[in-house]
């Protein structure tokens, strides 16, 4: 088996018949075996159907695998790749934004350059609003200050891996799996080539602003622990802002005497520390619930049906 194709599906009933269509037509005569992974990650419409459907009609190796609930899509491209036997491994959207044809382009770079790894897409052109497109480049100069890994801004996990990269992403173990960092973490050579990102062919889009936004804190959290030295600075910045007013509050009593009766300053300073001291706590609660949540060591997700996949 050359490539396997790991598909994660959530409420993609009416993509994924297109979706296979377009990947036996963008590979016919590409003159190597390869295997489409799909990934039901607990949808609430006829996905499943649809993909017990396609495994059956036997168009070309199919695996489906579906969980017992939604885990999201990282649990999804986390249990595809664990299912997969290809030399190489594509992580590829069911939507059709990304066109089955570019993965057989990355193949072919992999295929003629031996020391490249890894072969990731990203969008040159981006068809989004001008304010999540502000939000998304702040959070990738945010992130790539904060971390010593290095993320390439806009590349998706739109990629091609070789079976050694795909097997050393698996054995990260990590509960909370922000992708783009894990990628940039295992390192290896990695070509990026542009592509556009084309329409849906069916369905919505599962990213809300909300959704986008947590998941942009997960991955500051997950790769930097500068926010932690952060609450560090906040207090010593706060502490010299002290001694420097005391100086002020000394100095006025011996020059003027005491004639203020200093309420507003008293009720603005213990707001402020109270602020201060809250926003710290928060951000040492985010590290301690990540750590408190893997050392459930819960399983990453479940998976409750599969088919086609050797036991
Ligand atoms: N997806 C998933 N689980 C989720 C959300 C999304 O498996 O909880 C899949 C979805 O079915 C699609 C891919 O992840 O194949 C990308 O999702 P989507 O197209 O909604 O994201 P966008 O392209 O808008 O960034
Ligand atoms: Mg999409």
């Amino acid at each position: 088996m050359k490539l396997s194709l790991v598909v994660p599906c959530y409420n993609e009933a009416e993509s994924v018949n297109l979706f296979l269509d377009a990947v036996i037509a963008d590979f016919d005569g590409c003159g190597y075996d390869y295997e489409v992974i799909f990934v039901n990650d607990g949808s609430r419409d006829t996905t499943l159907f649809q993909l017990k459907k396609l495994y059956a009609a036997k168009k070309c190796p199919t695996k489906v695998l579906s969980f017992s609930r939604n885990f999201g899509k990282e649990a999804a491209i986390y249990a595809g790749m664990r299912e997969a036997v290809g030399e190489y491994v594509s992580l590829i959207d069911a939507d059709l934004q990304q066109r089955p044809a570019i993965v057989r382009n990355m193949v072919q770079i992999l295929e003629s350059k031996p020391e490249i790894d890894v072969v990731a897409a990203y969008q040159d052109r981006r068809g989004e609003g001008k304010v999540l497109s502000f939000f998304k480049k702040s959070f990738y100069s945010l992130i790539n200050k904060l971390s010593t890994v290095k993320l390439q801004p806009d590349a998706s996990d739109f990629r091609t891996f070789r079976r050694c990269v795909a097997e050393d992403l698996l054995n990260m173990a990590e509960y909370h799996r922000f992708s783009k960092g894990l990628f940039a973490w295992v390192g290896y050579e990695t070509e990026f080539i542009p592509y556009t990102a084309a329409e849906r062919v069916a369905g919505t889009t599962k990213w809300s602003f909300r959704k986008l936004f947590n998941y942009a804190i997960d991955g500051i959290i997950g790769f930097s622990t500068a926010p932690l030295r952060l609450a560090t600075y906040l207090g010593g910045f706060s502490a010299l802002a002290a001694f420097l007013y005391l100086l002020w509050v000394v100095f006025e009593k011996l020059a003027f005497g005491i004639d203020i009766p200093g309420y507003a300053t008293i009720i603005v300073l213990i707001l402020a520390l109270g602020a201060l001291q809250l926003i710290c706590i928060g951000i040492i609660g985010e590290y301690v619930g990540r750590t408190f949540e893997q050392s459930k060591q819960r399983p990453i997700c479940l998976v409750k049906e599969k088919l086609g996949c050797d036991e």
